[in-house]
């Protein structure tokens, strides 16, 4: 996508990973003058590489400057980019995003373009992964990214018959003002991530303007918070229940069945039960939400409940990846805390866990409930001795240490078990930096070890 709102015009551009060089040659290739800065000096020879000006901002003219436009994935709380962030302030200037720079070309060559944005707390990746599978499943020309996947100005432009499924995190909401999506979608708000925007209210109020600028809005009101936004809003609305109580129009999720409460009688539209990808009662809302999305622009009911079948999930959340006999091997390696592992212990019956790495504040306390569904626990990483003295009389556990020991300790245990359908789990309730990269690396490997299991 060429950015042309800044034709002619100077723009500082602090951030230079993947989306912020994207986002540098959009606006150069719009014609605008980008001086950019990193605090990476590799990140700024690679731009300088590509042809980008870089310089250090901190000596530049501020006055001579249109916007900043921030990288996403550079919070405003970080240090180096918080100078960028004073000195655009001292100068009255603009401080944008890259979504930004889409939303002011979608309104100048295709105002009316479909363009979905996603927000929330939880289960942003997963809806916006499935909204974007039914519509091109259904044939449409779909573009997905944001903070999903890719940047945003590396996808195809605005155009009347392409439909742009954007997911959101609240920084890049922040960094947004234009942000006036034709469908928005506020799936949950919950007091996760404070550490980053202060107060729960402050948190909210940035994610109320995702729906408050959109054309219809989409709103899970399971939480008194989402619930208020919605009581609140003016403009066209679906109302998303999952919870028994204060059912009323809109659409439902009732014990795993996507119902269309809008017309009399209200009308089951799809069972998630036996949908691999969407196991587990958090993908309940997960689909009803991606219904109301859907069905707003055009996908049936009929044609929800035939594609629904055929997503494939998100790679890292309750993915499937392998069978050996009767055991089931999953990867949740994205569950990085106590709340997401919840989801997936609640999932099955007999599970033969493998966890642990960079404990969180509150440990797996709180997982007690889920203890019964335990056969055996596989501590890996850091947090092996707190988690030990947690389990300790209430769930046989074995302290394998790394990935590859736990892996090949559960597989084999579980082959032995008499339980018709044992599963392997890797949901660790931990960040992975003390043995991993990432989360994703995390699983990449146990994905690995599970398919360099012998067969039978
Ligand atoms: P996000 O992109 O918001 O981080 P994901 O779709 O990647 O969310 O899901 C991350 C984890 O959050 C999942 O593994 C699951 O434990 C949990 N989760 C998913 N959907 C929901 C939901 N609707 N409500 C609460 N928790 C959810």
């Amino acid at each position: 996508i060429r950015s042309t709102t800044f034709a002619g015009r100077a723009v500082a551009l602090f951030g230079l990973g993947g989306s912020g060089l994207a986002t540098a040659l959009s606006l150069r290739e719009g014609g605008a003058r980008v001086t950019a800065c990193d605090d990476d000096p590799a990140r700024m020879r690679a731009a300088a590489e590509q042809g980008i000006p870089v310089a250090d901002l901190r000596a530049a003219d501020w006055s001579g400057f249109a916007a900043l436009v921030l990288s996403p994935g550079v919070p405003l709380t970080h240090p180096a980019p918080h100078w960028t962030v004073e000195r655009a302030r001292a100068a009255g200037i603009d401080i944008i995003g890259d979504i930004e720079l889409f939303c002011r070309e979608r309104a100048a060559t295709a105002p009316g373009a479909p363009f979905v944005a996603i927000t929330g707390t939880n289960g942003k990746s997963t809806t916006t992964a499935l909204i974007a599978h039914l519509l091109r499943a259904a044939g449409r020309d779909v573009r997905m990214g944001g903070n999903i996947g890719t940047a945003i100005l590396s996808l195809a432009p605005p155009a009347p018959e392409r439909i742009h499924v954007i997911e959101m995190s609240s920084f890049q909401i922040d960094l947004t003002p234009s942000l006036a999506p034709s469908v928005g979608v506020l799936m949950n708000l919950t007091p996760d991530h404070l550490d980053r925007h202060g107060d729960m209210a402050s948190y909210a109020a940035i994610k109320e303007r995702l729906v408050a600028g959109a054309g219809h809005a989409v709103i899970g009101v399971d939480d008194d918070w989402c619930r208020a936004i919605a009581d609140r809003r003016r403009g066209p609305l679906t109302r998303v229940h999952v919870g028994e109580a204060g059912d009323g129009p809109g659409i439902l999720a009732r014990r795993g069945i996507v119902v269309d409460g809008r017309s009399e009688p209200a009308r089951p539209v799809a069972d998630l039960a036996g949908i691999p990808s969407l196991r587990g009662a958090h993908n309940w809302q997960n689909a009803a939400i991606a219904y109301a999305v859907t069905s707003r622009l055009g996908v049936t009911p009929e044609t929800f409940a035939e594609l629904i079948a055929g997503f494939p999930g998100l790679p890292h959340r309750m993915e499937e990846v392998g069978r050996r006999g009767r055991v089931l091997f999953v990867n949740d390696s994205k569950a990085t805390n106590a709340d997401s592992t919840e989801k997936a212990l609640s999932a099955f019956r007999h599970v033969h866990w493998i966890l642990g790495g960079k404990a969180k504040e509150g440990g797996i306390a709180a997982l007690a409930p889920y203890f019964p569904r335990v056969a055996h626990a596989y501590l890996i990483g850091a947090a092996t001795e707190t988690f030990a003295a947690t389990l300790d009389g209430h769930v046989p556990y074995t302290r394998s240490g790394t990935l590859a020991e736990a892996t090949a300790q559960a597989a084999a245990a579980a082959a032995r078990s008499n339980d018709p359908e044992p599963v392997v789990l890797l949901s660790p309730a931990c960040a992975s930096y003390d043995q991993f990269r990432s989360f994703e690396d995390r699983g990449d490997r146990f994905r690995a070890l599970v398919q360099a299991l012998p067969e039978g």
